[in-house]
């Protein structure tokens, strides 16, 4: 009885977060879709409490507590721009989990129903090495990622010779010691699996360079979703089985997406090495070229008198938390009788969605708001591209240097606009660390100065 009930609400909390992801997947429905995540995990994690097999509350309480309170604290503190490499950290741990549930039923097997220590069930032993080389592989790679992202470790590729063929190696002893450990149960070779799986982890990841991050902390999303699942098949519990399908599923699923949206092959992004050619050789922008450079009351001015506006954000309206004085700013163009619109690309900023989420919480309009292939060709007949802190988004070496760590990435053709009006601090580089050509165009401005700044003094100004 009390099995049938659990699986029940194990069923009706798997629903409830497809049901989540759904909602998650447009701004409009993502506050709904999150409370359906919230209440699937409600009764996941009641649900599991109540089972009858629980012998005791303390260490759970214990275990709850804690995380409640680092979970708490973190969300609260958490700065918009440092998500990414704390969705990195959070993946860690759940890899990390993956290995420890993994080894403590390989030790006390009877506690799981799964057959007594030196005769685990065999399909018990198979899900607990996948569990347990997957957990370590996204828990090393996501600290990798996390320094990367951090800023703790270069966020160029780091590649040497015979690489891959290494990788190559040492995943093949990988699967040959799973395969013996699952016919002797040798203990020392289960840790020899996890050690292996932990320097792969760090292999696999070290090479990828900067401007592949998202993808890769979304391939860690989706591996950690399958550890979560692997453990889930080790413990016998359906949701956990569920959650974790679906986490890998969608990570997987994101993966894809946003290798499209840069161009390339998933395969390429993993044998990792992009983005960081062009960074050792550019640093602080050219300085044999020279670039018009203008105020926020030019800017006021150009835009005021123009037809139309397409505002293009970036990582720094991000940084600059810029997100409701632009807002302001197209509501006072709006009432000049400009068309505005906000164009986003699909990489800008640090993580997927990051630009979706910034203007929907300065409340600008969704319907103003366009996907790069919904509004890429009404550049050229646009008066005004206002670029806020985003560069590799609109590098056309992208489509025109083959030698360019992001070539092939779709950008925003913001140069096709009359007039680029371009707000950042310098002549930096972006994240890829790639000079942008639009800078020193003719029909460029350069708007030097904190993103935030730059537009109060443009809504003063008109
Ligand atoms: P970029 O990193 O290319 O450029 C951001 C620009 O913002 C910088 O050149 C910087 O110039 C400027 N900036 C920073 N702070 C401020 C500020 N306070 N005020 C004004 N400007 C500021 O960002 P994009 O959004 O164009 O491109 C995103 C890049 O990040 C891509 O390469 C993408 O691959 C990568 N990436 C994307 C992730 C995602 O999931 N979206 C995750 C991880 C990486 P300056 O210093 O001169 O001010």
């Amino acid at each position: 009885m009390a099995a049938n009930l659990s699986a029940v609400a194990y069923l009706i909390s798997g629903v409830l977060f497809i049901m989540a992801l759904r909602g998650l997947s447009s701004p409009e429905t993502a506050r709904r879709g999150n409370y359906f995540g919230i209440a699937g995990m409600v009764i996941a994690i009641v649900t599991t409490i109540l089972n009858p097999h629980v012998l005791g509350f303390d260490l759970i309480i214990l275990g709850l507590g804690i995380g409640a309170v680092i979970g708490t604290v973190i969300a609260l503190r958490i700065q918009m721009t440092a998500m990414p490499q704390l969705v990195a950290a959070f993946h860690s741990l759940v890899g990390l989990a993956a290995v420890l549930v993994a080894s403590a039923a390989l030790y006390a097997p009877e506690s799981y129903g799964i057959g007594i220590a030196g005769q685990i069930k065999m399909a018990s032993l198979v899900e607990m090495s996948l569990g347990a080389a997957v957990g370590a592989i996204t828990f090393s790679g996501s600290i990798v990622a996390f320094a990367k992202l951090q800023g703790l470790v270069k966020g160029d590729p780091l590649v040497f010779p015979g690489q891959h063929w290494l990788n190559l190696l040492i995943g093949i002893v990988i699967v040959a010691i799973g395969v013996v450990f699952v016919l002797n149960e040798t203990i020392p070779l289960f840790w020899l699996l996890v050690a292996l799986s932990f320097l792969i982890g760090f292999l696999i990841i070290l090479p990828i360079g900067g401007a592949d991050m998202p993808v890769v902390v979304s391939m860690l999303n989706s591996y950690s979703g399958w550890a979560a699942a692997g453990i889930g098949f080790t413990l016998e519990n359906t949701a956990l089985i569920i959650t974790g399908a679906l986490v890998g599923s969608s990570g997987a699923i994101l993966s894809y997406i946003m290798c499209r949206a840069m161009n390339r092959s998933f395969i390429s992004v993993i044998l990792g090495g992009f983005g960081g050619e062009a960074a050792a050789a550019v640093s602080g922008g050219r300085s044999d070229k020279s670039v018009r450079a203008g105020s926020a009351d030019d800017a006021a001015f150009i835009m005021k008198n123009a037809g139309s506006v397409i505002i293009v954000p970036g990582y720094g309206l991000a940084v600059a938390q810029a997100q409701h004085v632009v807002r302001e700013m197209a509501d006072k163009l709006k009432e000049e009788g400009v068309t505005v619109r906000f164009a986003v690309h699909p990489v800008a900023g640090r993580m997927p969605g990051h630009m979706n989420v910034l203007l929907a919480e300065a409340n600008v309009p969704y319907d103003e708001v366009f996907e790069l292939d919904e509004i890429n060709s009404d550049f050229s007949t646009t008066d005004v591209a206002f670029v806020i802190g985003a560069n590799d988004v609109t590098n056309p070496a992208a489509k025109t240097d083959p030698q360019s760590p992001i070539y092939g990435m779709p950008i925003l053709d913001v140069e096709n606009s009359i007039t680029v009006l371009f707000v950042k601090r310098s002549l930096s580089p972006g994240y890829a660390g790639v000079d942008n050509e639009v800078f020193y165009r003719d029909n460029t401005m350069m708007l030097f100065g904190d993103a935030k700044e730059m537009v109060e003094g443009v809504i003063r100004a008109l």
